[in-house]
């Protein structure tokens, strides 16, 4: 038997549609049958050629939702989700103190783990999330790594009476909402004349959208989702004394140097990688109570190149999904 899947053999070449060998359940592991599967700016940085060491051949994709096929480990037809973490080694100094998402061992799903750009993905049990009931899966998956990512930062940001949000994308979109129900008020920066995602913004509850570079109101915090360095400079110009300003994303173009005076103040600085299994079942259980708004814009699995390059383009409104028939 063979899986139909989207293939990475060199960074910078166009994906290549394949039947590849169906693999071996190992240990704990179980096989998912995909429904759908997110389609993230880190996809875009591995297919670029701009992270380092992928395995390669590699099925990229890492927002994955299916149902359980087989593996003794959860039960068969379980909805779960694939996040980016896929494996940690819990006996590292990282893994042991509550930080596994810095563990020095981690194997990541479609990165170094193959992903869910295919009808099928074998993911280690542990590291599946259960999913609510409701949502349709391609609207979950945007959540398994746009969302929790955004959690994470939001968290890591602390605290805010008004957040600024940089980049106005798959994960701002729900950070918008998480932040407005913790009672923030929400101001989305775009790129300049970006109308489409300034009025998804606007829909979601920020009260101001606008270019980045503008200054509405003086931010206790800011969290930068957009891969653009000589961001880092502007919104530390944009927070207040104590203001708090994360990098989300995993690539970013180098940070140009800026006077101390942007960070005295006890201004801080600092970014947010991969996540741990309890971020997820945190952010799980928070859409299971509420759910977020979702836009999301869905492509065969066949279109993964035009999904990539829509994304590249920055003219996706949202989120981009690939959904498996
Ligand atoms: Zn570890
Ligand atoms: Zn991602």
């Amino acid at each position: 038997m063979t899986v139909r899947a989207l293939v990475l053999d060199t960074p910078g070449a166009p994906l290549r549609e394949a039947e590849l060998p169906r693999p071996e359940l190992g240990p704990g592991q179980v096989r998912i049958r995909v429904a759908a599967c997110g389609v993230c700016r880190t996809d875009l940085h591995v297919r670029d050629g701009e992270l380092p060491g992928p395995k390669l051949p590699l099925v990229l994709g890492h927002e994955v939702v299916g149902a359980v096929v087989e593996g003794n480990a959860l039960p068969a037809g379980a909805r779960v989700g694939v996040p980016w973490l896929g494996w940690t080694c819990g006996a590292c100094r990282f893994c042991r103190s509550g930080r596994e998402n810095l563990c020095d061992r981690a194997r990541f799903t479609g990165y170094t783990l193959d992903g869910g750009y295919a009808e099928e993905v074998v993911a280690d049990a542990r590291y599946c999330f259960a999913l609510p009931a409701g949502p349709a899966d391609s609207e979950l998956a945007p959540l398994l790594c746009a969302g929790l990512i955004g959690y994470r930062a939001l968290r890591a940001a602390g605290p805010a009476e008004r957040l600024g949000l940089y980049g106005f994308g798959a994960s701002a979109h729900l950070v918008a909402q998480l932040a407005g129900r913790a009672g923030s008020e929400v101001f989305a920066f775009t790129r300049p004349g970006d109308d489409a995602a300034q009025s998804l913004a606007l829909e979601l509850g920020a009260v101001w959208a606008g270019a980045a570079g503008e200054r509405p109101a003086e931010l206790d915090a800011a969290i930068i989702f957009a891969p653009a360095g000589e961001l880092v400079p502007e919104a530390l110009a944009a927070v207040a004394k104590g203001g708090v300003v994360v990098c989300a994303g995993i690539h970013m173009t180098d940070v140009p140097s800026f006077p101390y005076e942007l960070l005295w103040g006890e201004r801080s600085l600092r970014s947010v990688a991969n996540l741990t299994r309890r971020d997820g079942e945190e952010l799980f259980r928070l859409v299971g109570e509420s759910p977020l708004r979702i836009s999301a814009e869905t492509f065969p699995l066949a279109d993964a190149e035009l999904a990539l390059d829509r994304l590249r383009a920055g003219r996706i409104r949202g989120a981009a999904v690939l959904v498996v028939p």
